[in-house]
């Protein structure tokens, strides 16, 4: 990976910010096994399958029962449902596709036609992370903001609502929708491009709104939609901070306790990132990273918890709420536990908020830990980069300590399965920014182009990037054990009653690990990454093991996969396995493609500046060209020839590159161009150094 990947991966990073997400409807949740019928197969989003057929004396059998390619190449981040021998599972650019579970076979296909000109609308692409179900129904979110309530049977749409309150502002979905006590739960992303976060519920049956639960507050001079928003308006100061949008975006996590009939929901990071832009009087900005937890019914607010005051790393606190019920000191306990990008695991009193502990499970300098008493992180004063204007690195980065992946607990060990990540940022102030309106306009208040001036710490950062399965021991509040990953970036966890916990391998691996002590018991080459967590089910008493290939959305833009590497191009495909299953994945067909720059003519002082007009708006998608979107340095001579045709005139809109034309005028995309040239020289003169002979159709120098 040459330095200006890591540039990408230090800088752009908005991280995998999104969209929402959900559980099918508790009654099928309480179904033997058989079924994955929600998110997290269960409401309290355990994602733990109690199927034995597959176990550490015979999981070795595993091979290749079937397998489906999807339609596009931008990244399966889909969890699939399976309900009564079907699968119902989402690809790129929200199109729900059934199969027959057992087989494979194609059942149905539904596509909602986004407009694909709006591909760069999104921080991180055009995936999704999979559909909700209830009473006979399958819901989507599409990435433009349609909820639609779809018929299992036929994949016909029964209706459709457009839940974006202001589409002149560039919000997005691609989170999977939760269905609880018949609502239709859904929120969106966008924080990092200007939005106001909100989560709406919509009755199941007639897609009316039943409520909407606002994040953070609008405009103090309009009335506030609720006593939650009105005392919100007291932590946040400063003459305009709705401009920004303020973020808040509730992008993945919900998960449901019938029981205490709360719904609990994670909610984004600020709009702008860095608190003095946001909320130049201080506060703590709520409910940017905070649980909260509401009522179901009527969206009525409870109690929250907020993970980081004043939030400003781009840590949200959407990732995966898993409840658990367990035994600390004597004391039965109904927990929710949260891995987020913060780097600490919260372990949280579910009935009432109070935050039971946070312990680091990796690297952290913004904070040195958490005063239990008060709930409030104590943090470093390194960290507060907008107030010293200093350029800062800090652990975790924008991509987390664990983002959004989900995560498997296993009732039998009492351990949380999740993959770990050491990967900093440079944090740094931009004091200039202003609010910019208009779709694919970055609004972090971030100076991206701070690292480049301390190539210090672009060093640290290179140094010591690693990641780990982790598998944490929930009780003594501590990891139980370690597997250390070849590429730090890794998907989602599945647990098995079989005593397993399956991953995927970023290099492009599907592993079993024994659920005690993690040693390897069963691996098969999947060649591409697995962002998602693998699910299980059973069809007429038959397991099944079910992994959805296919890197891209955020995660391509910091390390490339196995394929990417290889220079290969994987396509985005669902894989299962079963015992003494015959069958063998085939690998992806090689990518036909050359690293051919013209020369590199243009000064450096316009090489940089393209740099940055690069980060600002390209960077985004095309970072480390994974993923299924074009790496631009291997543009052909024909594409140099007609960059301004596409890049400004939207010459390939249809295949999802936007026009940048409100952007970016002839004189700044010659200077990106010039920035493009000048990187696939420095990359072709390393490969070159490298192997030996010139460069052409792979990328394994990198
Ligand atoms: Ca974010």
């Amino acid at each position: 990976m040459s330095i200006h990947r890591w540039l990408s991966a230090l800088l752009l990073l908005a991280a995998a910010s999104h969209a929402c997400a959900g559980p099918a409807d508790a009654q099928r949740a309480a179904a033997p096994g058989a079924d994955w019928p929600a998110y997290g197969r269960t409401p309290d989003e355990q994602r733990f399958s109690p199927l034995t057929q597959i176990d550490q004396s015979n999981v070795a059998r595993l091979g290749l029962a079937w397998t489906q390619t999807l339609d596009h190449e931008r990244g399966l981040e889909s969890t699939p449902l399976v309900i009564d021998g079907v699968m119902y599972v989402t690809g790129a650019w929200s199109v729900v596709y059934a199969f027959d579970a057992a087989s494979g076979r194609a059942l149905w296909k539904y596509d909602p036609q986004v407009d694909r000109a709006r591909g760069g609308d999104g921080c991180c692409g055009v995936v999704n992370r999979g559909v909700a179900a209830w009473q006979g129904r399958i819901f989507v979110g599409a990435f433009d903001g349609r909820l639609i309530a779809l018929d299992a049977g036929t994949g016909t749409p029964v209706w459709s609502v457009q839940t974006f309150v202001d589409p002149s502002r560039p919000y997005t979905i691609t989170g999977a929708p939760r269905v609880v006590k018949g609502k239709v739960l859904i929120g969106n992303g966008g924080a990092e491009m200007g939005v106001r976060g909100y989560l709406s519920a919509y009755d199941a049956n007639t897609g009316e709104l039943a409520w909407r639960f606002w994040t953070v507050p609008g405009d103090p001079s309009q009335p506030f939609e609720s006593p939650a928003m009105a005392m919100a308006a007291k932590t946040w100061s400063g003459a305009r901070w709705w401009e920004w949008g303020g973020g808040g975006t509730v992008w993945d996590a919900i998960s449901f306790d019938p029981e205490l009939d709360l719904l609990y929901f994670g909610v984004g990071n600020g709009g702008a990132w860095a608190r003095t832009l946001r909320s130049p009087g201080g506060g703590d900005n709520l409910f940017l990273s905070s649980i909260v937890a509401v009522r179901p019914d009527t969206g009525e607010y409870v109690w929250h918890y907020q993970l980081a005051p004043g939030e400003q790393w781009d840590y949200p606190a959407t990732a995966q709420l898993t409840l658990i019920d367990t035994v600390i000191d004597g004391l039965p306990r109904k927990l929710l536990v949260q891995v987020p990008k913060h780097g600490f695991v919260y372990v949280i009193d579910r009935t009432n908020g109070r935050l039971l502990s946070a312990e680091p499970f990796t690297k952290v300098t913004w904070a040195t830990g958490y005063d239990l008493a008060t709930g409030r992180p104590l943090e470093t004063p390194q960290a507060d980069y907008s107030a010293t204007g200093k350029a800062t690195l800090l652990y975790p980065g924008v991509v987390g300590g664990h983002n959004w992946h989900p995560v498997s607990y296993h009732p039998r060990t009492g351990y949380l399965y999740f993959g770990e990540l050491q990967l900093p940022s440079v944090y740094a102030l931009d004091p200039a920014a202003t609010w910019r309106m208009g779709k694919r306009r970055v609004n972090t208040g971030q100076d991206f182009g701070a690292a480049v001036a301390h190539p210090e710490l672009q060093a640290e950062a290179a140094r010591t990037t690693r990641g780990s399965l982790l598998a944490w021991d929930i009780v003594n509040a501590r990891p139980a054990w370690r597997v250390e990953q070849k590429v730090p970036l890794n998907g989602g966890t599945l647990a098995t009653a079989g005593g397993l916990v399956f991953q995927g391998a970023t290099e492009g691996r599907l592993v079993a690990y024994a659920a005690e002590d993690g040693r390897v018991l069963w691996e098969t080459p999947t060649f591409g990454g697995i962002p998602a967590g693998p699910v299980s089910y059973a069809v007429d008493g038959r397991q099944f093991i079910a992994a959805g290939i296919g890197w891209g959305g955020a995660l391509s833009i910091v390390f490339p996969d196995g394929a990417t590497v290889a220079g290969l191009r994987s396509p985005n495909r669902i894989a299962v396995y079963a015992l003494d299953a015959t069958g063998v994945l085939p690998p992806p067909p090689p990518q036909d493609r050359v690293l051919d720059p013209p020369p590199a003519t243009a000064p450096m002082e316009q090489v940089n500046r393209g740099m940055l007009l690069y980060f600002d708006h390209c960077g985004i998608c095309h970072g480390s060209g994974g993923g299924g979107v074009p790496d631009l340095g291997y543009m052909s001579r024909q594409t140099h020839a007609d960059f301004a045709a596409i890049v400004l005139g939207g010459a390939r809109a249809d295949r999802g590159m936007p026009s940048f034309h409100e952007q970016l005028d002839t004189e700044a995309l010659e200077l990106v161009r010039a920035f493009l040239v000048w990187q696939a020289n420095q990359l072709k003169a390393a490969q070159q150094a490298t192997t030996g002979v010139p460069a052409s159709g792979s990328e394994g120098t990198r």
